[in-house]
């Protein structure tokens, strides 16, 4: 299986294998990293991924895209990543919340949102890369977070041989738990800045670190090259494929349908990282007969299916759900190369840079509806999904997760489609606990985080993860917030 950037349009594009696409992260072009073929899950796959547990089946797939990795090793690395200890919870549960519609949990991981099912599989990843290539450099990991990719990416390197990272957060664009849980991160490889500015510039600011040649020279003579962590790389993205054919799997198992009906899948999301991931098991030949793009009150996304019109140049809204409060979604360009080749993708990200907005040609856009629905929630419809969800079913769910549910409404209302919904459930309510709190009309003025958490706890009789309890135990290691243009300094100091 070999990998080829999104904007190289040259007539026999470079073609690198996946240890080197997971190494660089990006492309020198500025494009992604895509694989030149998908590979397709036969009838006959399926059935051996049924009886399998997450990891096997984890371990299955990734080798169906990681050719190059040692099918032993992928096995041991997967057992590793997803063992109980890790995930307590079970990696990836489904729970029927009611009408057909099944919250695939992904956060009861260590940090407790669905980054860690990437980015606990991801590092080992990385280190067997680094190995397979015979690099020698260590790998300077640039993460910009829009608060949850951050510590699961923390968490899934520090301490990682010839592995170094800085993650940047936008200083006032992350909930309370979140910016505690990065800044109190232990692991003596790892740093953490605070960005002034929103998520995109945190992101734009380390995209420019990585297209910067003066920089890449600078790291080198330094002994250090720079890689990614975030959805741009393609070790982060092929790992949540798995979920969504572990989730069919298990919908088959448990007897809520056949093998071939289709469902729809439904992704609260932000970088259009996770429905993508979606859209390749959709392309491998999972049955997914539509899917559902969610977003928050920073509806680009929606906007750009209705219209085809993609405009990032638009007022930016802080919402109880930061890690959707993006404008810039990276991972739209692959989705784009998938439908128009290069030569389109190229232009188009060309005009994103330098006006701020781009047209995609209306026969593409017929192909992307056939596929793709957009639908968004405003601050209050989220918080009259979290509440009606917790009084109608007895199901606590987290704010994202809450717009994912809402947009399934609004399409199946739009629609009448009712076939078997997964919904992607993005994160633990307990990150959020203020905003669920003060959705459920609970009132938490004046509290100081510990006490909310407990308060939620007990007013609906769920259970605090036990690793958002000992964040608050441990003392605050990184308070140092830079502007968007002192970030490259950052790792050549740390
Ligand atoms: C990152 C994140 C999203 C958005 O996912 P993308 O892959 O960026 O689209 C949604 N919800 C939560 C809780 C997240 O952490």
């Amino acid at each position: 299986m070999k990998y080829i950037s999104t904007r190289d349009n040259s007539p026999s594009p470079a073609s690198l294998s996946a240890a080197e696409a997971i190494k660089r992260g990006l492309a020198s072009d500025g494009g992604l990293f895509i694989p030149a073929e998908i590979p397709a899950l036969t009838h006959g796959d399926m059935e051996k991924l049924l009886d399998m547990d997450y990891a096997e089946r984890a371990a299955y797939i990734l080798s169906l895209f990681l050719t190059d990795y040692d099918k032993a090793a992928l096995a041991e690395d997967c057992a590793k990543a997803y063992a109980a200890d890790r995930f307590p919870g079970g990696a990836a549960p489904l729970h029927p919340i009611a009408d057909g519609i099944h919250s695939l949990e992904l956060w009861h991981g260590p940090t407790c949102a669905f980054k860690d099912m990437a980015l606990q599989i991801m590092p080992r990843l990385l280190s067997r890369a680094l190995k397979m290539t015979g690099e020698e450099k260590t790998a300077y990991i640039l993460v910009a977070t829009s608060g949850d990719t951050g510590k699961a990416a923390l968490e899934g390197y520090k301490d990682v041989d010839g592995v170094k990272m800085v993650v940047f957060y936008p200083d006032e664009g992350v909930s309370r738990m979140q910016k505690m849980q990065m800044t109190t991160q232990e692991g003596s490889n790892v740093y953490v800045a605070a960005v002034e500015g929103n998520f995109d510039d945190a992101q734009s600011g380390v995209k420019a670190i990585f297209s910067d040649a003066e920089l890449a020279k600078k790291a080198e003579e330094a002994g250090f090259f720079f890689s990614s962590a975030n959805s741009i790389n393609w070790g982060r993205l092929v790992p949540q494929v798995v979920y969504y054919v572990s989730a069919y799997c298990d919908l088959l198992k448990n007897g809520t349908i056949r093998n071939g009906d289709e469902i729809v899948v439904c992704v609260p999301t932000g970088n259009f990282g996770n429905i993508f991931a979606a859209y390749i098991a959709r392309e491998m030949g999972l049955p997914i007969g539509h899917m559902v793009c969610a977003s928050n009150a920073n509806n680009v996304l929606t906007d750009f299916i209705e219209t085809g019109v993609y405009d990032k140049t638009r007022e930016f809204h802080k919402t109880m759900s930061p890690s959707m409060d993006i404008l810039i979604s990276s991972n739209l360009e692959r989705l784009l190369y998938k439908l128009c080749g290069a030569d389109v993708t190229k232009d188009l990200m060309a005009a994103l840079n330098k006006d701020g907005k781009y047209t995609v040609p209306a026969e593409i856009m017929e192909k992307l509806r056939a596929v793709f629905s957009g639908y968004y929630l405003t601050e209050e419809e989220t918080a009259d999904v979290i509440k009606s969800t917790f009084a109608d079913h007895g199901y606590l769910v987290d704010p994202h997760t809450a717009v994912g549910l809402g947009c399934v409404h609004k399409y199946r209302a739009a629609s009448g489609d009712n076939r078997p919904v997964v919904l992607a459930s993005t994160a633990s309510p307990y990150k959020f606990a203020a905003d669920v709190c003060a959705s459920l009309d609970i009132d938490t003025d004046g509290m100081e985080i510990e006490e909310i958490l407990h308060t939620l706890a007990e007013k609906t009789d769920t259970e605090i993860p036990a690793p958002l309890l000992r964040t608050l135990t441990l003392p605050v290691r990184f308070t140092e917030v830079v502007k968007p243009c002192e970030m490259a300094a950052v790792p050549f100091r740390h």
